[in-house]
């Protein structure tokens, strides 16, 4: 997990990663499908891969790991066990970013925020106002894969295991199928190991 190398492994074993020629669930096509649950089903990866997202932020002090529901809540759990500290989500309600089922923060309380994937950093950005609303101190935001090619920023301290670049098209424009190909919706028969 020390190299960008192994975790790129690690997604293309799993099948969280793929390359080819995809239909995402948006309708755009990409020559590449990213799923991350699909390498953090398997309790053991992560688990690693949140022990290298920790290890980025050990020096900060982090009080609590917070993430919205639902992709970045085994990444808040697995990041937070490995610095030994409490891991909540937020989730939305009507629509809007919230802490509930009891969760709260104590005031000033050192917060790193995570996520499965950051592609806008909409998410993120929700997150870490949420924690800034309920008193948290926000130090650090994190995520397993940026796939905007790093040109995200959160106006905090960030790390993202892993930058890609995910390209996507709308069908009259891609060039995989100017080449005359076909795209593949993921989950579909013939994909599954
Ligand atoms: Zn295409």
């Amino acid at each position: 997990m020390e190299q960008d190398q192994q975790l790129l492994q690690l997604f293309q074993q799993t099948g969280a990663l793929l390359e080819g020629h995809f239909q995402l669930t948006s309708g755009l096509h990409s020559p590449r499908y990213l799923q991350c649950a699909l390498v953090l089903q398997h309790p053991h990866h992560a688990e690693r891969i949140g022990q290298a997202l920790a290890a980025f932020f050990e020096a900060d002090h982090v009080d609590v790991v917070v993430a919205p529901a639902v992709g970045g809540i085994i990444v808040a759990h697995e990041v937070a066990r490995a610095l030994s500290v409490r891991a909540l989500f937020t989730e939305r309600e009507s629509g809007r970013m919230t802490l509930r089922r009891g969760f709260s923060l104590n005031k000033n309380e050192r917060v790193l925020v995570v996520e499965d994937v950051v592609t806008t950093g909409g998410s993120t950005r929700e997150t870490i106002d949420v924690v800034r609303s309920a008193g948290g101190n926000v130090v650090g935001a994190g995520s397993i894969v940026d796939r905007s090619g790093g040109q995200v920023d959160l106006g905090v301290r960030g790390h993202s295991l892993l930058i890609l670049d995910v390209p996507v098209y709308d069908h009259a424009n891609c060039p995989l199928c100017k080449d005359g190909g076909v795209a593949i919706k993921p989950g579909s028969r013939g994909l599954k190991q």
